[in-house]
């Protein structure tokens, strides 16, 4: 199966009209730099717990209220 593979779309790049395509709904151009908005991808974004400098419950020091 080829489950957790990003789909790869198309799109019109909404700075310039070229096609560009994206994984998962996310796109660049490489034509004008325009990229959409990462929320408008298709959700399955890795969440905070995935970056590395995101602080930790549990590690000790200073946590953000
Ligand atoms: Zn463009």
């Amino acid at each position: 199966m080829d489950e957790g593979g990003a789909e790869i779309t198309t799109t019109e790049c909404r700075g310039c009209g070229a096609q560009v395509s994206g994984l998962g709904g996310r796109y660049a151009c490489g034509v004008c730099g325009w990229v959409n908005h990462w929320s408008q991808g298709s959700g399955d974004l890795p969440g905070p717990e995935a970056d590395p400098d995101h602080p930790r419950p549990g590690r000790r020091g200073r946590t953000p209220a």
